[in-house]
């Protein structure tokens, strides 16, 4: 009830979330009545992207949503890695300048986010757009005896300085002290000491600083970045589970060494990782899909529904199973509304007492569900129980509705109508699905099934994809780099196509 009544009011409802520091499900309280500082870790840019960065990029856009919805006013931020060890090397590979290779790839992101149905955050950052920002807030972890410049040059964070280290993983550093994974290098005085700012090295992009020309660590970004537009604190930063250690870990030995003011993040939410097959998606198993690859095959709407249907904090397990459940599930929904919007075709019957008590109790199923709908989100996020409400409410919908087609009195044209809503406005309007013309969308989904091949068959690369691969071999080779071109090759060869090379060029087949 109380709810209810703050919405009435024109107050933000209430919002649970899952904090990963705390493990708990906490009510969420913002820094201003009524605000949501809100940050997502985006994509490092130095190729397309696969399709786990697309679920992190469709959880930051729910929560958003949602956000919204719950009656927030939300300042977003999503950043871009711009400069990045991966950049600079597939830019020499593609013989363009770093900065031209982020460019090319952030538009291809871009596109992909676009066809996915993303709602543009309120700032969408780069890393090169921040270099001032990044250098004064080093400056002050400097200033503030929280970090140390080697004679090398590099700055480095020192985690003794900030005792707190790892109050988000809760990792004990002790157990992999100077471990095999950890790189002890002479100049660092302790081995989590990270880097912030590193000095230059021939040929790669740099820019001046206090400290010689050089870039910076990449940790540093995302406290530059989100200080710069949300403040020195926010109520919730989000990213992909990989992230909370070391990457999270340090923005927060960052931000809170800077400013001295703490918590840096009201509450951290990270969503889980996907795997294919029930396998974990790597390039060297062979079943790796990029977002562009996905969203070509399934369209945005099956997309969304097979990265959002999920429980963000749930592993999410990829295969043709789950790609003929999702089809079923929004076959179901479509069909329903198909029904829905012939009926509000129809021309108005004389009213019948008994069709106008069942179409009055509909009307009330669809004020209930989209309440269910709502406070399954206010809890942290229950996209499955909201799901729940709406398939509850479809087969209220068609009991109510019998066989043949109802006779369109003029409650049951009001009943349809108020079902469309649900569908398109509450349901639709957070997951994005629910509002394409049904006959077009029953009509893409019949050709998605149809061209759903047996098992394991979602790992084959598109004709596309293939001419890519088959074009990136050919530069290795002509840039002597056998052992690459032997990689691509033996990849293709694991996804299912044989590649031969012939004094015209070079041909495939699927195997
Ligand atoms: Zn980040």
């Amino acid at each position: 009830m109380r709810a209810v009544s703050e919405i009435m009011h024109g107050k933000p409802r209430e919002i649970f979330l899952t904090n990963t520091q705390t493990g708990r499900r906490e009510r969420l309280e913002t820094l201003e009545p009524g605000k949501i500082r809100f940050y997502s870790c985006g994509p490092t840019v130095y190729g397309f992207i696969h399709v786990g960065n697309l679920r992190a990029a469709l959880v930051s856009d729910l929560f958003y949503r949602w956000f919204k919805r719950a009656g927030y006013a939300v300042n977003f931020v999503r950043n871009y890695t711009d400069v990045d060890d991966k950049i600079i090397k597939r830019a020499a590979e593609e013989g363009i300048s770093p900065e031209e290779l982020a460019r090319k790839y952030i538009r291809e992101v871009e596109k992909d986010y676009a066809v996915a149905g993303l709602e543009e955050p309120t700032h969408k950052t780069r890393v090169t757009d921040h270099i001032p920002e990044i250098i004064a807030l080093i400056g002050k972890i400097l200033a503030n005896g929280k970090g140390y410049v080697t004679p090398s040059g590099e700055v480095l964070f020192s985690i003794e300085a900030f005792p707190e280290y790892g109050k988000l993983s809760h990792r004990n550093l002790e157990d992999n002290e100077a471990g095999a994974r950890v790189e002890v290098r002479d100049e660092k005085r302790s081995p989590h000491d990270f880097s912030l700012w590193k000095p230059a090295k021939p040929g790669e992009p740099s820019w001046d600083s206090p400290w010689g020309k050089g870039r910076p660590g990449w940790h540093i970004e995302c406290s530059a970045m989100a200080s710069k537009w949300l403040g020195q604190q926010m109520d919730v930063h989000h990213g992909g589970e990989d992230l909370v250690f070391p990457h999270h870990e340090n923005e927060i030995a960052q931000s809170e060494a800077a400013s001295g003011q703490a918590p840096y993040v009201r509450v951290w939410v990270h969503n889980a990782f996907l795997n294919i097959n029930q396998e974990k998606m790597s390039k060297s198993l062979g079943n790796f899909i990029t977002a562009r690859d996905f969203l070509t095959r399934f369209g945005g709407e099956v997309a969304r529904y097979l990265l959002l249907s999920a429980h963000y904090r749930s592993l999410i397990d990829f295969g043709d199973e789950a790609v003929e459940n999702a089809l079923t599930s929004l076959e179901r929904l479509y069909e329903a509304k198909q029904k829905a919007v012939q009926l509000q075709g129809l021309r108005a019957a004389v009213p019948d007492l008994r069709a106008e008590a069942a179409w009055g109790q509909f009307a009330a199923q669809c004020q209930d569900a989209r309440r269910a709908i709502d406070d399954a989100f206010a809890q942290d996020l229950n996209v499955p129980g909201a799901l729940g409400a709406v398939f509850t409410l479809i087969r209220d919908f068609n009991r109510t509705l019998g066989e043949p087609l109802a006779q369109a009195t003029p409650s049951a044209i009001l009943g349809a109508g108020e079902f469309i809503r649900v569908l398109e406005d509450s349901l639709g309007g957070l997951l994005g699905i629910g509002r394409s013309e049904p006959g077009q969308a029953l009509e893409r989904f019949r050709e998605i099934r149809a061209q759903l091949p047996g098992k394991g068959g979602l790992a084959k690369p598109t004709a596309d994809e293939i001419a890519e691969q088959i074009r990136l071999r050919a530069e290795a080779r002509a840039a002597r780099d056998f052992a690459e071109a032997d990689r691509i090759r033996k990849d293709l060869d694991a996804r299912g196509v044989v590649i031969k090379d012939s004094p015209a060029g070079t041909t495939w087949q699927y195997k």
